[in-house]
């Protein structure tokens, strides 16, 4: 972490997590990494009991009214745990976000509330078995009679389908309209018609209970829709926000643990005759890595700060689609690259790095895959220099017209 670019504040939360991180119980990674654990509610619990969940909501929700900046902080700590753990952690962050933007003061007192506290379990279910990224595509229905939703659909890869006590789900309730303009999102209690129909055998990042949840007429009460009607595209962008920086910062904590265990290893393993930092083959690994580290947590801080100083939508969306998109690829790489640096013992369970590799390897695809926060990147820089050729011809020189045959009319063909 940078500690030099945090206020006092900063570090001491930073402490408090460190602290938090150090008393999991070693037992219950390896379990939840053997699936003999789907959902750990001791770790949600303790972090609750440490006033450690939900940082950015307001006390009265039982959080502590702080910004991006000091979550993403606290998220570095909690993702040397594995992204399993750093998951269970940030749902509370990411579907509690959309209760406390877009929630009534029900639905903060009954969903919010308890949450922060630990005393609820929550989930988010967006991606359906027809397609993740195409977000806007879903076909989970929900159909209203009287003062109740009927939801007709299902949802896969949902951490804490097996565990969760609530689903915030999204799906369409007017069917003619646009997708933008006619989706909506639910709270959803584990009862009747919610069903858990298939628990996924994962390569890493185990023991979250993720599964195929199944809506069959499930009856969900109007007090149960957040915010508007047919008004869930606001609430879908507001929550990618902790969605990604989430995601961008605790790979940010699990790729840091493969470094120092592999820059640990490379200052005690012998090679022909000496230690293996000795060679540059395996030091410019290091050197790379933490250069790739440094870089990351430089665009996820300042996309946390951007945030935090209220940044336009656009630019917010293209910031923390880079953050996420680069945290992954970086922490991708150094991991890949730890295992490197330790030869065949890296591959083995003798170290953590092998299941960190495991883990890491999820991050370049959920939250959004990088090719969609590619497509995202684009999206608004194109639009953002549209929206800026009037001003930009006014405040900024011409650059074009430093060539040599700027002039040269003729030879600009566009078409
Ligand atoms: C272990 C795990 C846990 C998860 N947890 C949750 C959760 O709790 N809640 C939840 O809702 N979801 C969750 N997800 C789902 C995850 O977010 C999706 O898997 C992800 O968004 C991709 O969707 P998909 O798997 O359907 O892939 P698809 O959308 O089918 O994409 C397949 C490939 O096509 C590419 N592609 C698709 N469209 C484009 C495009 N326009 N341009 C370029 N390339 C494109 C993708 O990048 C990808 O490479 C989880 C997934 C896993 C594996």
């Amino acid at each position: 972490m940078f500690g030099f670019m945090l206020t006092e504040e900063e570090k001491r939360l930073a402490e408090e997590v460190r602290d938090f991180v150090k008393q999991v119980p070693r037992q219950m990674l390896l379990d939840m990494d053997e699936n003999r654990v789907h959902y750990p509610k001791e770790f949600i619990k303790e972090a609750a009991a440490r006033r450690l969940l939900g940082l950015r909501f307001p006390p009265e929700y039982g959080g502590r009214g702080l910004g991006w900046t000091q979550e993403v902080v606290a998220l570095e700590e909690v993702g040397v745990l594995g992204m399993a753990l750093g998951c269970l952690y940030s749902l509370v962050s990411i579907v509690g976000e959309a209760v406390n933007v877009f929630g009534t003061p029900d639905q903060k007192e009954r969903f919010l509330l308890p949450t922060v506290r630990g005393e609820l379990g929550c989930a988010e279910a967006l991606t359906e078995p027809r397609g993740g990224s195409d977000f806007f595509g879903a076909t989970t229905v929900a159909r209203r009679e009287g003062g109740n939703y009927y939801l007709r659909g299902q949802k896969r890869f949902i951490v804490g389908a097996e565990g969760a006590d609530y689903f915030l789900v999204y799906a369409r309730t007017n069917p003619e309209a646009p997708p933008h303009k006619g989706i909506s999102a639910f709270l959803v209690e584990r009862g009747p018609g919610v069903k858990v129909e298939y628990l996924y055998g994962l390569m890493g990042t185990r023991g979250g209970g993720a599964g195929r949840v199944v809506f069959q007429d499930a009856q969900v009460p109007v007090e149960n829709l957040v915010g508007q009607e047919n008004g869930a595209a606001a609430i879908f962008y507001q929550m990618m926000i902790p969605e990604r920086m989430t995601s961008a910062a605790g790979a940010i904590g699990l790729a840091r643990a493969a470094l120092e265990v592999a820059a640990a290893y490379s200052t005690k393993r012998k090679a022909f005759g000496q230690k293996i930092k000795e060679f540059q083959g395996v030091s410019f690994k290091v050197a790379d890595s933490l250069t790739r580290l440094d870089a990351a947590r430089s665009l996820v801080y300042v996309t946390a700060r951007a945030v935090d100083a209220g940044v336009d939508g656009g630019t917010a969306r293209r910031l923390v689609s880079e953050s996420k998109k680069f945290a992954t690829q970086a922490a991708w790489d150094v991991v890949n690259d730890a295992m490197q640096i330790m030869g065949g013992i890296g591959y083995t369970s003798v170290y953590p790095v092998e299941k960190y590799l495991r883990d890491a390897r999820l991050a370049l695809i959920w939250t959004g895959t990088n090719e969609i926060m590619n497509l995202i990147i684009q999206h608004e820089y194109y639009r953002s220099l549209q929206a800026q050729e009037a001003e930009k011809a006014a405040a900024f020189r011409d650059v074009e017209q430093d060539a040599a045959a700027a002039g040269d009319r003729e030879e600009k063909v566009y078409e």
